[in-house]
């Protein structure tokens, strides 16, 4: 790779540090010289594939240059940052060279959005392109499906990618338009469906026709940008809900808001990204997906915001006090997931282990149940009822959480 090649690369792996929809991004551990590997911000980040493998992946833009202004952004026109632009044929190089010397398995490829949108998917669809068809290459590839680009860009872009995401960035329309005023939702729901329906028919297609070809196996996912606006958690979660049942997303990816344009007035003066909103919203989400939590009994409008102080699960079960101790013995699947401190796998274990004889606490044990929590909301056996008499504020105080506040998470005020 030649300087100017590095060059570029340095300057668009790191505008790529932002966009967050992969699973692994922002760490920053360098190597002193003393120890060994070294987690830089940009560069490599991770997916899963298909099939539930983790993948290492070139996560980077084809440019940084862009005909947007989004508030919220490190790339908007208005920003005076060191821009660069990678070829197509440079960026298949690298990715080829990359693959070879066994650095990656994909590539996570993102852009600023340079003359049109058009002009741009059509660029990281070459890419692809090239990768598929002239390097026959296998690996991962993650595309964006850029918002306002011609459907007939989106789809054949779809064919060469195992994964696409439309990022909607901001949970409201009417914050998205003070934000960027350019970008508007019709623009990211319209790709999102349009992929969602070449989905499900190249899916039929393929039960018919072995040959048929794939279309984004791995599914779309998206970003919400977390705290840059005054939507609360329930507006973003009912969001996601939608995604999730409308549009049949495998993610959706909150990031914590980073203010990088401090100056803009539009912006909340953050000294830092909201984390813990954003671990929560993570934890709520993992509760819609996996343990059969509908969005309004995580949040609705008695609650808008989620607890930061315990996770959404045992927030629910402490408001919702009638609907335990639940006997592990006897009780549904679906409300054994719903004890705090017992996962997916401990719930199985639960369910099909009971049919051979009561559950002990040594059985609960060995499953890795978290008894420390499980126990005011469960009986056995041997471990009658320990909710009786106990508040949810006592329980609070026996697990070691501070009394909830009634607003618990201030939002602060964009002006
Ligand atoms: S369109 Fe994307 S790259 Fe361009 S300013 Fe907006 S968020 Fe940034």
């Amino acid at each position: 790779m030649n300087d100017k090649t590095l060059n570029k690369l340095h300057i668009l792996a790191d505008s790529a540090k932002y966009d967050v929809s992969c699973s692994s991004s922002g760490s920053n551990r360098p190597n002193d010289g003393k120890g060994l590997g070294n987690a830089a911000p940009m560069g490599i980040c991770h997916s899963f594939s298909e099939d539930g493998r983790c993948i290492s992946l070139l996560k980077v833009l084809l440019t940084n240059v862009c005909i947007y202004d989004c508030a919220y952004c490190i790339n908007r026109r208005s920003n005076d940052i060191r821009r660069a632009t990678l070829k197509v044929t440079e960026l298949v190089e690298l990715t080829i060279n990359f693959y070879r010397r066994n650095y990656i398995e994909g590539l996570f490829l993102s852009s600023g959005v340079i003359r049109n949108p058009d002009y741009t998917m059509e660029a990281l669809l070459r890419v692809a392109k090239s990768l598929r068809q002239e390097h026959r290459f296998g690996g991962y590839i993650h595309l964006k499906a850029i918002p306002g680009a011609s459907p007939g860009l989106v789809h054949e872009a779809g064919l060469y990618a195992d994964r696409m995401s439309v990022n909607i960035e901001i949970p409201s329309e009417n914050n998205l338009k003070l934000l960027a005023p350019e970008k508007n939702f019709p623009s990211v729901y319209h790709p999102m469906n349009q992929i969602k329906e070449s989905i499900i028919d190249h899916k039929e297609a393929r039960r018919k026709f072995r040959k048929a070809p794939h279309f984004v196996p791995a599914g779309q996912s998206t970003q919400l940008i977390i705290g840059a606006t005054s939507d609360n958690d329930k507006q973003i979660l009912t969001l996601a809900s939608g995604f999730y049942n409308d549009q049949h997303l495998k993610r959706v990816y909150y990031s914590g808001f980073i203010p990088v344009n401090a100056s803009d007035e539009r912006l909340p003066m953050l000294k830092q990204a909201p984390l813990l909103r954003e671990h929560r919203l993570y934890q709520a989400d993992w509760l819609m997906r996996f343990y059969e939590f509908q969005c309004n009994e995580i949040v609705n409008d008695e609650h808008p915001q989620l607890d930061t102080d315990i996770d959404p699960k045992l927030a629910y079960a402490l408001r919702h006090p009638y609907l335990f101790p639940i006997d592990l013995n006897t009780a549904d699947y679906e409300m054994i997931l719903r004890v705090p401190g017992i996962g997916v796998r401990s719930a199985k274990l639960i369910v099909h282990n009971r049919r051979f004889g009561h559950i002990t606490l040594a059985h609960l044990k060995k499953m890795r149940v978290a008894l420390n929590r499980a126990k005011f909301f469960i009986t056995t056996k041997e471990l009658p009822s320990q909710l009786a008499g106990l508040s949810p504020s006592l329980i609070r105080r026996k697990l070691h959480v501070p009394e909830q506040v009634q607003q618990q998470y201030v939002q602060l005020s964009l002006f």
